[in-house]
């Protein structure tokens, strides 16, 4: 019985989900799972801020497992919208996409996780609100194209060019050391 039940569990372990090849997920020496920490830029735009979804956002990310090393309120100057939104200005709804963004504050954040920029597109769904699906930021407050809640990165490079316009380096935390310099116990 016990032999048994040890064989079918290292057959178990053997067919098993297969690791993730070496591209995704490098063995660190010490053994353990590492990769490199990506970060990525997420907004919520002046509709989400007047709309109380600012809470709604950062526990979506942090139940995630997202790690948040930026955040600010701000009203965003034209120049940096300007600079941020420079591939669309050819675009017919440009002017009225600069509008909507100075309509108000928004909330900009910099999280950092595996794969945060990948997986926080899928988090924000479809950039139409018609087509968000379910349980993304967008399908479940959007009510427009024009109007869809937040901004996140599209890819690693575009990530690290609005990282740096919307923030200062200084702006930004480790949290490298969090384990050793704990905030939530007394020393
Ligand atoms: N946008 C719009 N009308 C459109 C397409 C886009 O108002 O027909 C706005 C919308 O706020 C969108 C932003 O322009 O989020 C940037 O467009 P992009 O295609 O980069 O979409 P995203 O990356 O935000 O999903
Ligand atoms: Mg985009």
């Amino acid at each position: 019985m016990g032999g048994l039940f040890w064989r079918s569990a290292l057959r178990g372990l053997r067919c098993g989900p297969r690791a993730p090849g070496p591209i995704l997920l490098v063995r660190h020496s010490s053994g353990g799972p590492s990769w490199t920490r990506e970060r990525t830029l997420v907004a919520v735009k002046p509709d989400g801020v007047q709309r109380r979804l600012v809470g709604d956002v950062i526990q979506r990310f942090e139940r995630r497992g997202f790690t948040l090393v930026g955040m600010k309120m701000l009203q965003a100057p034209e120049s940096v919208l300007a600079e941020h939104y420079q591939d669309l200005q050819r675009k017919p709804f440009y002017p009225a996409l600069i509008r909507y963004m100075s309509s108000g504050p928004v909330v900009a954040m910099v999280w950092e996780g595996y794969n945060v920029v990948r997986a926080s597109r899928a988090m924000i769904g479809h950039t139409d609100s018609a087509e968000a699906a379910p349980g993304t930021v967008r399908g479940d407050f959007s009510v427009h194209i024009s109007r869809n809640v937040i901004h996140a990165s599209d890819s690693v490079e575009g990530a690290q060019r609005e990282i740096q316009l919307w923030f200062q380096s200084s702006e930004l935390v480790s949290w490298a050391d969090g384990g050793q310099h704990s905030s939530i116990h007394p020393a």
